[in-house]
Parts: C-alpha cells; structure tokens; sequence
C-alpha cells in the first residue's frame, strides 16, 4: 500500500446539476421527496389504491439517495460520482488520477483506486476521499 501522499485524485469533469436552470439544492430534494412521502400517503390511506404506493417509494429511494449524498458528501455511480458541497449544491463530477508507481491513469472501481495498466496498483479509497 503506497501512502496517502502518492495519489492525487483531480476532478476532470464538473457538472452543476440544474432543473429549469436553477442549481439542484439537496434540502429542496429532501423536501420533495418528503412531500411526496406524505402526499401519496394520503392518497394511499383514502383510495388504497397501489398507485400512490409506487409514486411514493420513488419519494422514498429519492429521499434515501439524497441524504446519503448530504451525509457522505460524494457517492460513487460507476465512471461518475454525484457530490454536494457544503452549500448544499448538487454536482456531478468525474475524478482521475496519476498511478505513483507507473503513470498509469486512475480509476474508481467498487470503493477502490484501481491502476489502468495494473490492476495490482490498487488504493483503498475510504483514506484518498477528494478533500
Ligand atoms: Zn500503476
């Protein structure tokens, strides 16, 4: 295992996440989500239909996604990664790097820094998080 020193991770791509042309904010994604909880809620508890049930587990996975980006800061979605600042914007950012021991170009693949050109040129990510 190299030390911490060795890898510098860049982010080569940087996309702020816009609907309508107004940056994503992840409480206004946290509280949408809540909303949408709530409401199909209701629906469901007055029609018991199975409708509002499948509107409302997208709110749920919508509202679990957000708060584990606002906890976790960055989480990791194959080649991309979706990331909040502490502003609370939402980005979607593509991180690379130089292998220390060959040059080779870094990659993240399941939590771990992987080496292109050798694949036992690997880092654990959890110590190399971007700042
Ligand atoms: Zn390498």
């Amino acid at each position: 295992m190299a030390k911490k020193e060795d890898i510098k991770l860049q982010r080569v791509y940087e996309k702020p996440i816009k609907i309508f042309g107004k940056q994503l904010k992840i409480m206004r994604v946290i509280l949408i989500a809540l909303i949408c909880m709530v409401y199909t809620g209701f629906v469901f508890y007055e029609t018991r239909s199975i409708i509002p049930l499948i509107f409302g587990s997208f709110g749920l996975g919508l509202f679990i996604l957000a708060i584990i980006v606002m906890i976790k800061k960055i989480i990791y979605i194959k080649d991309f990664n979706l990331e909040c600042s502490a502003a609370g914007d939402v980005y979607i950012t593509k991180l690379r790097g130089v292998c220390p021991k060959c040059k080779g170009d870094l990659k993240i693949v399941n939590r771990f820094i992987v080496c292109s050109k050798n694949t036992s040129h690997k880092w654990d990510l959890d110590i190399h998080e971007p700042n």
